[in-house]
């Protein structure tokens, strides 16, 4: 009898040794997979707020380089203007040197012209009366001064008009040429201003862009993280499997309870259906059973809690292993009141329905397999559901 004790005793002890670790692993790695999951989704919204800024900045940047082009065409078209009224007050005022050199000209034939003759009426006057066969000739003589005076005098006054006429058309040139010196001034002010916006939007552009990729990277290095955790999952499942739960024999009588006790709706069965989240269709491996949140979820058949986990799609997760290869699943739970390695019974609580991960309102997704893997060999529930 003592010896049969001591063995039962050490089995205990063996069991405590070799399921306790793999029950904390498996809660630890729960917890830790929550909270990376819940990371990842903080990243995913930063990395969209700063794209989000990032597009904003570029519209920006779109409307100040559109700016800067149209002023650089208006700078293109009054330098234009500028060389066009510069080469015009060239012009004009080589026709001013020139009007200047023949009114000088002018003015100097007029004067040698003027001076000769009076020089000569003055040395010959007495020559030009005794010359002339009458008084009428010695007026005339006169006359003819007068006359080539006068009309020496008009070719220069002609001259000289024409010369301020030219003065007036260059001050003319001069005033646009100021005019557009200004409009020129007005326009590069506005391009530098348009350049240090430029700039700004720069370095703002830089920096969402910075915050978009370093929220990538972190994104990236807790997408591993998640995948590591699941492949660890996988792990503790498969050793737990091996170890006690698989061995766990099918004691039943092929009859479930009802896993949600306070209501009989079924909306959705198993098979063939559209998807409720993504669209398109999908096969639906288990039956959803809508109650309201926090409804008490209880074990369709007694066994073995192999795994009580988070997952993204189906959010609060619990894994029943009946034995002989049977299991059931309870997914999108508000929360679960099981843990991996404990033994429950047929209708013991295992948690409440609620709508965590990929869910659409309170319901039990309630899956059901007979061949070992609940995941990939899901079979109908209804045929352990005795509720036709
Ligand atoms: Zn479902």
């Amino acid at each position: 009898m003592k010896k049969i004790f001591r063995l039962l005793f050490g089995v205990l002890v063996l069991s405590v040794i070799i399921l306790a670790p793999s029950t904390m692993v498996q809660a630890g790695l729960s917890d830790e997979k929550a909270a990376t999951e819940k990371q990842i989704e903080e990243f995913k919204k930063n990395i969209t707020e700063a794209n989000g800024n990032l597009e904003k900045i570029l519209a920006q940047v779109n409307i100040v380089e559109n700016t800067i082009r149209e002023i650089d065409a208006k700078l293109v078209q009054i330098n234009q203007e500028i060389t066009v009224i510069e080469g015009n007050i060239v012009v004009k005022q080589t026709e001013i040197e020139n009007a200047t050199i023949e009114y000088n000209k002018k003015k100097a034939v007029f004067f040698d012209n003027l001076r000769s003759n009076y020089e000569k009426g003055g040395v010959d006057y007495t020559a030009v009366i005794l010359d002339s066969t009458d008084l009428t000739d010695f007026i005339n003589y006169n006359e003819y001064f007068r006359i080539i005076k006068e009309k020496e005098e008009e070719k220069i006054r002609e001259i000289v008009a024409a010369k301020q006429a030219l003065e007036v058309q260059k001050q003319e040139l001069i005033q646009i040429q100021e005019t557009l010196a200004v409009k020129k001034a007005d326009i590069v002010a506005q391009k530098k201003q348009q350049s240090i916006e430029q700039q700004k939007l720069a370095s703002q552009k830089a920096y969402f862009a910075s915050l978009a990729s370093k929220y990538k990277a972190e994104l990236a290095k807790e997408q591993a993280a998640l995948a590591e955790i699941d492949k660890k999952i996988q792990e503790a499942l498969e050793a737990q499997k091996n170890s006690g739960g698989g061995n766990v024999v099918y004691t039943g009588n092929g009859v479930f309870a009802w896993p949600v006790p306070s209501s009989n709706r079924i909306t959705s069965q198993y098979g063939w259906r559209s998807s409720p989240i993504f669209g398109g269709s999908e096969f639906h491996k288990g039956i959803d059973i809508s109650a309201s949140g926090g409804a008490s979820i209880v074990s369709a058949e007694s066994g073995v809690v192999l795994i009580s986990y988070y997952s993204s799609s189906f959010g609060n997760t619990v894994v029943v292993n009946h034995g002989s290869g049977i299991m059931t699943l309870y997914a999108h739970m508000s929360s679960r009141s099981v843990s991996a390695g404990q033994s429950v019974s047929k209708g013991q609580h295992l948690g409440g329905v609620g709508s965590t991960g990929w869910s659409t309102g309170n319901h039990l997704h309630f899956q059901v397999t007979n061949k070992s893997d609940i995941y990939n060999g899901a079979v109908d529930p209804n045929i352990y559901l005795n509720y036709r």
